[in-house]
């Protein structure tokens, strides 16, 4: 018997940031060292296309996405770390899913209406049709277990969909019980969501800006440069949200007693925001200095990086192409 699959993606637009480390790679590092499940990771290029990268840019960042995600602590000897394309699989079966798929439930999905709003010139079909590869990059490995967050929770519960639809269409072609697919469920993790440091009342993204967004790979200066001009509060502004963020940060990435110190002098009104802003920059700089030498080591030898992902690909492709071929046999194309 097989252990359970863990499976999740992240797409290959940006170098990773704090947002993303402690929304996700932080707790893959995690979960990738249980011995009673596998966890699968893959770089999602395929639904990358969707955006606006140029061919060239898109090269780049995959290969930069491959090593930040195993500087941060990723490890191919004991997680399945591949790239969806090389996977062919991937695009195969969310085509059969896209046949199974009203075209009403992805025209609701809230990512696509606000995707669509975001690049208002390329409201492209593969937009719309993201969560059904969604559904395959997950439904592929027969994974049963997904950490996402909470704006991805609509797209899971579609993958959850799917998996009926194909079950109660296609499952049980010689009278079986109709479930091919097992029942999927989120791993709902409670990690901190990360706000921008110039915007503290939006989402840390790499789309508002680079100021607005500490990337792992960031220098101590640019850290500290950045976090010198994060917004705090106004006069007397306790609980301002800029605030809260840093100091949520200084949780995540500073000691205990500083914390303890900073979170008191908050309440009792006699916080220094530019102490606090020193004492974090030091902090996340720190923290990410063994990331940055490990990122800087592994991009000088784009060669082996290469290797270790057609190996992940390899491996990858052995379940892929098994569930596959069950499913060209159930749906009758084999
Ligand atoms: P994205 O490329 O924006 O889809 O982000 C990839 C992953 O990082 C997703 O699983 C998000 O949940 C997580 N993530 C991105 N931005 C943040 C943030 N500001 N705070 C917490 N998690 C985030």
């Amino acid at each position: 018997m097989s252990k359970p699959i863990i499976i999740s993606g992240i797409q290959p637009t940006g170098n990773l940031h704090i947002g993303n480390y402690l929304g996700a790679v932080k707790n893959w590092v995690e979960l990738q060292n249980s011995t009673t499940q596998e966890l699968f990771i893959f770089i999602a290029d395929l639904h990358a296309l969707t955006g606006t990268q140029t061919a060239e840019e898109r090269r780049q960042q995959i290969l930069v996405t491959a090593a930040e995600l195993i500087a941060a602590g990723i490890d191919p000897k004991k997680t399945t770390f591949f790239i969806q394309s090389h996977v062919p699989e991937h695009s195969e079966l969310a085509w059969i899913f896209n046949t199974i798929t009203p075209v009403a439930e992805l025209e609701r999905m809230t990512q696509f209406k606000d995707k669509s709003e975001h690049q208002d010139k390329n409201i492209n079909s593969g937009l719309l049709t993201y969560p059904v590869l969604q559904a395959a990059d997950i439904l592929l490995y027969k994974a049963t277990k997904v950490p996402i967050g909470q704006d991805q929770v609509q797209h899971l519960e579609l993958t959850r969909d799917i998996a009926r639809w194909f079950n109660n269409r296609y499952g049980s072609p010689n009278g079986g019980t109709g479930e091919y697919f097992k029942e999927v469920k989120p791993l709902l993790t409670n990690t901190p969501r990360v706000m921008s440091l110039l915007e503290p009342t939006k989402k840390m993204s790499k789309s508002l800006g680079a100021g607005h967004v500490i990337e792992l790979a960031d220098e101590p200066d640019i850290i500290l440069n950045k976090i010198k001009k994060a917004v705090t509060a106004n006069a007397g502004g306790a609980g301002a949200p800029g605030v809260t963020n840093l100091l949520n940060l200084l949780k995540q990435f500073g000691s205990k007693k500083n914390y303890g110190e900073f979170t008191e002098a908050e309440k009792d009104g006699t916080i220094r925001y530019g102490e606090l802003k020193e004492k974090l920059a030091t902090a996340v700089s720190n923290y990410f200095s063994d990331f940055r030498k490990k990122r800087a080591e592994l991009m000088e030898n784009p060669q082996a990086l290469r290797e270790l992902l057609r190996s992940g690909a390899e491996q990858a492709r052995k379940r892929a192409s098994k569930t596959l071929a069950e499913i060209y046999s159930l749906v009758g194309l084999r």
